[in-house]
């Protein structure tokens, strides 16, 4: 039998395209969650359908791209730099990625944001139809259609409305955050209702449903939210292992929870533990913890040229420590925290200062930004202070890298690192941290981790957990780490390994997948 075609709808293709003249095009597999996650995922006939990154004007250019992309199993979306101006760099990262991630905006840009919100809402809704009208055209019967992340909520109903029966599955890649903060938001009911004509709507937040279908049964028969049961789930984990528990027990972030009930308190409708009900029609909203493709990351660490850069860092790096972190240059990975935090282990640790290393690899990412070019002269500054206070003649304590790595490079590095470092003030679910883990099979190194990360909830048990707000305690845990016990540290990475071996990005598509092809029977038998 043929395979089942996905049509896998994201603001950006997996590749950019570069114009070499008229009609050649070179393409390149860019960097991102997403984009790692899906290259995982073999069991569908999958196209991509999105932005190709470039403005193309002329006829003769999208052609050529059109074609140029099909080999690559891409469909482009053509939008000129007016709308990507307004939808993209306006309503996408300007106005909803902050406040996903609960991140004010300066006073000036807030008021500035208040005027243009309704243009930049407009463009968003333009850009979305036009996503629409390309996966129109391309969609035949019996594909199932999935919509990714926070650029493309106008799009399940889009599609809704100009073919009621196609499978339309929306994810989110980032936190969903609480009705309280998603209210401020003048477009809050339209997005909201829009993503509800979705059959299936996911969440990255974990949740025990996925590891124990028992617990979540249990949940269901006693209406509990699951979050109760989820906590019950990690505090017996943890007392098993005899980690910290620590303050998470007080810590109750739930993507999936707030977003229902978003739904219930901005739209008045019943939550059910299933999801969102509105007159008779249920959409089921449910976490999915992604996942990464391990396997690669493992083998990767066998290649001959990954071995031999993981030699050359270690002779590099002897008598070191190595710390490391991975993070895009962006106000949600708290990179600031984590530097100051450094340096408050190194004033309050004397005999660390030339045995330990942090490597930080900051890619750049929305250059043009204002907020984000602030953010990196202030990185800067402090790295500049930090290694004028505590280098020597030959040696400093912070390798700051204002770029991105190959992929080998990449894993070589996870590979020779002692203690990886992610301060997330938010993030969806940080898959660096992942990515760490799987390549530690023989350093069995420590992670500390952001509670405020999505990762906190499936790693939390192996990890150091902390809040980044907190200095004092990022310090003391990275002292921590690094004294840790060779047992400590193996029963730690082994957790964390287990689980980012067995929840592979390939179970979370297909794992979505098959949950969404399942709900529309499940609708199809109560009608
Ligand atoms: N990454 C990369 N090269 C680099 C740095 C990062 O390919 O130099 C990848 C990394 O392997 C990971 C992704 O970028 O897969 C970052 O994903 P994450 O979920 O941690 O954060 P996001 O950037 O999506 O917010």
């Amino acid at each position: 039998a043929s395979k089942q075609r996905l049509l896998v709808v994201a603001n950006r293709l997996p590749v950019s395209a570069v114009r070499r003249d008229d009609d050649s095009w070179h393409l390149e597999i860019s960097v991102g969650g997403l984009v790692s996650a899906l290259l995982g995922v073999k069991e569908f006939e999958t196209r991509w359908i999105g932005w190709a990154g470039v403005n193309v004007p002329d006829e003769i250019g999208q052609k050529t791209l059109i074609k140029a992309l099909a080999e690559k199993r891409c469909i482009p979306v053509f939008l000129d730099e007016e709308i990507v101006h307004q939808y993209y760099n306006g309503y996408c990262n300007n106005i909803l990625w902050p406040l996903f991630h609960y991140l004010g905006l300066p006073q000036e840009d807030r008021l500035a944001t208040t005027r243009s919100f309704q243009s930049q809402f407009d463009a968003y809704k333009k850009a979305n139809e036009m996503f629409a009208a390309v996966v129109n055209e391309h969609y035949v019967e019996g594909d199932v259609v999935w919509c990714h992340d926070y650029h493309l909520m106008f799009l399940p109903k889009c599609l809704k409305d100009s073919n009621r029966n196609m499978k339309v599955g929306w994810f989110l890649h980032t936190p969903f955050p609480s009705s309280e903060i998603h209210r401020t938001l003048p477009s809050r009911t339209q997005l909201l209702r829009s993503v509800l004509a979705a059959d299936l709507v996911g969440l990255v937040n974990f949740s025990p449903g996925l590891d124990s279908p028992g617990s979540l049964n249990i949940a269901r028969v006693l209406s509990l939210p699951v979050l109760t049961c989820r906590k019950s789930w990690l505090v017996k984990l943890m007392i098993e292992n005899f980690l910290q528990p620590k303050e998470l027990f007080f810590h109750t972030y739930d993507y999936a929870r707030h977003f229902v009930s978003a739904c219930t308190r901005i739209l008045g409708l019943e939550g059910t533990p299933e999801g969102v009900e509105d007159q008779g029609k249920l959409t089921r909203v449910a976490a999915f913890p992604i996942g990464i493709d391990s396997d690669r990351f493992i083998r990767a660490l066998e290649l001959p040229q990954v071995q031999d850069h993981m030699k050359e860092l270690k002779e590099r790096f002897a008598g070191r420590k190595v710390m490391l972190g991975v993070d895009r240059l962006d106000m949600i990975k708290g990179l600031p925290q984590k530097i100051l935090a450094f340096e408050k282990f190194l004033e309050e640790n004397p005999q660390w200062r030339d045995k330990v290393v942090l490597l930080q690899i900051a890619v750049p990412t929305r250059t043009d930004v204002p907020e984000y070019q602030r953010l990196t002269s202030q990185v800067h500054e402090i790295v500049g202070r930090i290694n004028g206070r505590f280098g020597t003649l030959t040696t400093v304590p912070i390798h700051h890298l204002d770029r991105s790595l190959d992929f080998h490079s990449l894993c070589a590095l996870y590979a020779v690192t002692d203690v990886a470092l992610v301060t997330s003030l938010r993030d969806g679910m940080n898959l660096v941290s992942y990515e760490f883990v799987a390549c530690q099979a023989s350093k069995k190194g420590v992670l500390i981790l952001s509670e405020f990360a999505g990762a906190a909830q499936s790693l939390g048990a192996g990890a150091i957990l902390v809040n980044p707000w907190n200095v004092t305690e990022v310090a003391s845990s990275i002292g921590y780490a690094l004294n840790m016990p060779a047992d400590e540290r193996e029963k730690r990475h082994h957790h964390n390994f287990v689980h980012v071996t067995s929840h592979t990005s390939q179970e979370w598509a297909a794992t979505f997948v098959s949950e969404l092809n399942d709900t529309i029977v499940e609708a199809q038998l109560r009608t």
